[in-house]
Formats: C-alpha cells, structure tokens, sequence
C-alpha cells in the first residue's frame, strides 16, 4: 500500500467514524498543539478500542492504543505490542521498555513529559511474528489520527521494521538510520528499537548518537 492508498484508507476509515463530518484538520501537520489532545485522544480511544477490522482483534487481550504526554513533541513508534503490551495494555513495557525509559531520561525527557509512545499495529501478531501488509492497512490509518490529533515535532520509529511499515521500503535499519524522512508531513527519524540494544550491545553507541540529534531536533 503506497501513501496514496493509505491516505484514502484512512479518509474511508474516518468517513465510518465520523460520518460526513469528514475533515483534516488545517494544522494536523503543524506543530501548533491542539490543547484538547488529551480529550481528543480519550475520545478517539473510545472510538476504536473494540476494533475487530483484522483477525488481530480475535487474538488479543487487550487493545494497546498508546499512552504518554498528549502534548508531546516527540512520538515513539513501535511495530506492534509484544507479550507483555498486551498482557498489560501498555506500550513498551519489561526489559525493552526500561531501558528506553532510561534512553529518554539521558534526553530529560519521560513517558510523562513531552513523549507518547504508541505502535502502528495496536494488537499483538502471534509469536510476535512481523505484521502483515493487511493488518498495517487497516491500522496505520489509526496511528495517523493519533498524530494529526497530537501534532508531534518529531516521530521516531524505533526498530527496522517500524521504520519500514512506516516509510513503505524494504531497507536495512542501516539504511534508514541517520536521515530525515518524511511522514505525511512530519519529519520522521528510525532508530534501534531497544530489544535490539539488549541483545547486542554494541547498537548503544549508534543509538546515543540518534537520540542526540533527536533532542537538538526538539530543542531548537
Ligand atoms: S490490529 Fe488494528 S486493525 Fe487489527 S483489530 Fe487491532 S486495532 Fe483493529
């Protein structure tokens, strides 16, 4: 699915929602934050927490949309909750989690300040296999409701394959690494995601550097 495609997909999504009351919001690629993005993200929660449209929704515990600061500049993006994520119904939570908690303490930063964390896919894929090009159809157009309503500075899709299922390219994280892309208007960076950290150590030089250039981003 090209951008094109998934942008009528999640006009046609909006479309079921919100019936003819089908919009964009003027300023949903502007940093101008929405200062009712918390309501906005509570509503929008309620909207599509039962979602069933892929088979996911059969297999889940529980629907992980996300959680953070609602008026974050920086959005951590994920492919999909893990075992745990849905067990609890948090996003990147365990060991993978901590450490990335410990990542955004060294940029002053914290789940609850100036940072929401979410994935494309908001139920988990059995055995944590990849998600499958269908199920990234009918989701992402969720993700870009939660940005156009939070309107983040910065995205960045931690791990190769978020950076992927977002960018829609088949590279390595090599290749994605150290560019500023673009998400629907959005800069959009890719990153190790931190399981990847906990398995081969030898990522944490590369990954400091990344999130160095994320908080200057952010700050300036
Ligand atoms: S993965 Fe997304 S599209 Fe599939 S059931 Fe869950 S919320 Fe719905």
């Amino acid at each position: 699915m090209d951008k094109s495609e998934l942008l009528v997909s999640y006009l046609k999504q909006t479309e079921e929602l919100f019936g003819n009351e089908l919009y964009i919001s003027k300023a949903s690629n502007s940093h101008e934050k929405n200062i009712n993005a918390k309501s906005d993200l509570e509503k929008y929660f309620l909207e599509i927490s039962e979602c069933q449209k892929c088979a996911l929704g059969a297999t889940r515990n529980k629907f992980v949309f996300g959680g953070g600061d609602p008026q974050a500049n920086l959005l951590l993006v994920g492919e999909a909750p893990g075992a745990e994520e849905d067990r609890l119904g948090e996003p990147f939570v365990g060991r993978a989690g901590k450490l990335l908690d410990k990542i955004l303490k060294a940029i002053d930063r914290s789940r609850t300040k100036d940072v929401y964390i979410c994935n494309v896919l908001k139920c988990r894929p059995p055995n944590n296999r990849d998600p499958l090009a269908s199920e990234v159809e009918q989701c992402e157009p969720y993700l870009l409701k939660q940005i156009e309503i939070m309107r983040p500075k910065l995205i960045v899709a931690l791990g190769r394959v978020a950076g992927k299922t977002l960018l829609k390219v088949e590279q390595p994280l090599k290749e994605m690494r150290g560019k500023l892309h673009d998400y629907f208007g959005t800069p959009l960076i890719v990153t190790y995601h931190p399981a990847a950290l906990l398995r081969n150590s030898n990522f944490k030089p590369a990954t400091w550097e990344d999130f160095k250039w994320i908080k200057s981003i952010l700050d300036n």
